[in-house]
């Protein structure tokens, strides 16, 4: 018998932006389905509908398709699934799992406050577990409002194996009879996320360490369904170098924010592979080579800390990675319109080994195809202290090669004797105004004629 197909899910609350937390949750998911060749689902988790915006789930969509996820189906929505939650409640009062509690806020708040004088961790005392039939009817039929809690068990204890923690045996004595619906109809979230992974066949459900707390209620709530709870997972927190939870401070922007800065995918899908996932593959990952090597068995219990230094070394390798093509994309809204092909794949060659954001280009723009920039004050003493006729002899050279710097720098060099930096350093400041910046070989390629040698002429 062949294993049955791996089905995995990110199910994301459509309450904000994405942040670098929900997206390695949802790259591991999609990472382990396609490890296995299984199915990669996205769940709308919308049904507290005060939080949940329609704009929030288009932005998610998009977010997810720039980072090269893509899901099996088309997404289920909680909000719609309202009549199926119901179904399954009866289903669970019918056999007893579930009976309505028609106990007040006040009767709720004198019990939690009594459990907690005689030292008990506070649980719902079960007052309307004992009702009978007779009493649950009539008083169903006078419209008094109720909630619907979970049974659970007397006894025994709720197990399951965590694919981070491990085996886990929650006694069910630490469990109070749980809200499953709410007095105004609105089923409990953890019910919901329950009832769908098991309505979409979900097979291993990776998520956020806070929900460890919901797996017993969930795992209860489908055994008293008779289906199967997925293998869960609950990813450690990411934090910030300093270990607090991660946030804007740290520099951990929203996905969105990162993508609007110029951040490339494959930068961010390669620093959250190794964020709580041990790894020794240190080289830049594609898509295929990150699915074989996930696997849930390196994901780490310890809290994971994010440090922009590592997306910028990722960001780094990944734009090192990029084709001529998708490099002229990417740093496309710096350049000039008009700019002929050649010119532009000549700068962009040029420029990308020395920014790391495609705004970081702007002042190259301006020196291959602007004005003269104004030179700093180190590029004003190279140009000062150069020997004499080395601009001459350059500028020389440059009217007859325009776009060869090695030409330019050859005849300086005959013309003078300089070499090294006595040679290289006037002739980078007369070109470009600075002493530091890419390459001068390729950059002059990018230059329009007669810019080079009207450069150098200034300062003959
Ligand atoms: N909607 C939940 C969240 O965003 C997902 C919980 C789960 O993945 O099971 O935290």
């Amino acid at each position: 018998m062949s294993d049955p197909i791996v089905v995995t899910r990110f199910a994301p609350s459509p309450s904000g932006e994405l942040h670098l937390g929900n997206v390695r949750t949802a790259l591991f998911n999609a990472l382990w389905a396609r490890h296995h060749g299984g199915r990669f689902l996205l769940r709308i988790e919308d049904s507290d509908a005060a939080r949940s915006q329609e704009t929030h789930v288009a932005a998610l969509v998009a977010d997810l398709h720039w980072l090269g996820l893509s899901w099996d189906e088309q997404p289920l929505r909680q909000s719609q699934r309202y009549e199926r939650y119901n179904q399954l409640l009866g289903e669970l009062l019918a056999s007893n799992s579930a009976y309505p509690c028609f106990c007040t806020t006040e009767q709720l708040e004198a019990g939690r406050r009594a459990q907690l004088a005689a030292g008990l961790p506070p649980r719902y005392s079960g007052t309307c577990r004992h009702l009978s039939a007779e009493q649950r009817a009539t008083r169903l039929a006078a419209g008094e409002p109720a909630t619907v809690r979970f049974a659970v068990p007397q006894q025994g204890s709720v197990q399951f194996d965590d694919l981070v923690h491990g085996p886990r045996n929650v006694p069910v004595t630490e469990l109070g009879d749980f809200v499953l619906r709410r007095a105004d109809g609105s089923p409990a979230f953890f019910f919901c996320n329950a009832v769908d992974d098991a309505d979409s066949g979900v097979t291993h459900a990776l998520r956020g360490d806070d929900h460890l707390s919901n797996t017993p209620r969930q795992v209860l709530i489908l055994q008293a369904l008779g289906r199967t709870p997925p293998r869960y997972g609950h990813l450690a927190l990411l934090t910030g170098p300093d270990g607090s939870p991660l946030s804007k401070r740290h520099g951990a922007a929203s996905l969105r924010q990162l993508r609007e800065e110029g951040f490339v995918p494959a930068a961010v899908t390669n620093l959250l592979f190794r964020l709580g996932h041990s790894s020794t593959e240190a080289a830049l990952l594609g898509a295929d080579a990150m699915a074989r090597a996930f696997g849930p068995a390196h994901l780490q219990r310890a809290p994971a800390q994010f440090d922009p230094a590592q997306l910028l070394h990722w960001q780094r390798e990944a734009l090192t990675a990029l084709t001529a093509e998708q490099a002229a994309v990417w740093m496309g809204p710096q350049l000039p319109a008009d700019l002929p092909d050649s010119q532009r794949d000549a700068f962009v060659a040029a420029v990308l080994p020395n920014v790391l954001r495609p705004h970081e280009a702007a002042f190259w723009v301006q020196v291959a195809f602007g004005e003269a920039p104004e030179a700093d004050a180190d590029a004003q003493a190279a140009i000062a202290t150069a020997p004499a006729g080395l601009f001459a002899a350059a500028a020389a050279a440059a009217a007859l090669h325009p776009q060869d710097f090695k030409a330019i720098a050859d005849a300086a060099k005959a013309a003078t004797g300089a070499k090294g930096p006595a040679l290289f350093k006037p002739l980078r400041a007369a070109l470009t105004g600075r002493l530091q910046g890419p390459e001068l070989g390729p950059l002059l390629r990018a230059f329009a004629a007669d810019v080079a040698r009207q450069r150098l002429q200034r300062f003959t």
